[in-house]
């Protein structure tokens, strides 16, 4: 089941915990300790901004591995938007 989403990542909230590595390995740690989005070959936009928000458009099957990695994060630094139907 292909979704499009976008998986949102606020740095400046992030804290290192690295909870979300775990749950879905396109989370890595970045060279500054935090956590960074590995958009790969599936994910597009990746639009990181002054405050250190990354944006990343993915269309695969791994929506529940996002889902479980914003979850799992204690800072609610990461957030999963569905953007569009199942296809
Ligand atoms: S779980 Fe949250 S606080 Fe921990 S590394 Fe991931 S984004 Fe950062």
């Amino acid at each position: 089941m292909t979704t499009e989403y976008q998986v949102r990542l606020d740095r400046s909230a992030c804290d290192g915990v690295f909870a979300c590595l775990v749950r879905d390995d396109r989370f890595v740690e970045d060279s500054d300790g935090l956590a960074t989005i590995d958009a790969g070959d599936d994910g597009r936009h990746r639009d990181p901004n002054a405050n250190g928000e990354e944006l990343v458009t993915f269309t695969d099957e791994r929506l529940p591995a996002a889902e479980q990695a914003a979850r799992a994060c204690p800072v609610d630094a990461i957030e999963v938007l569905v953007e569009g139907d199942d296809e």
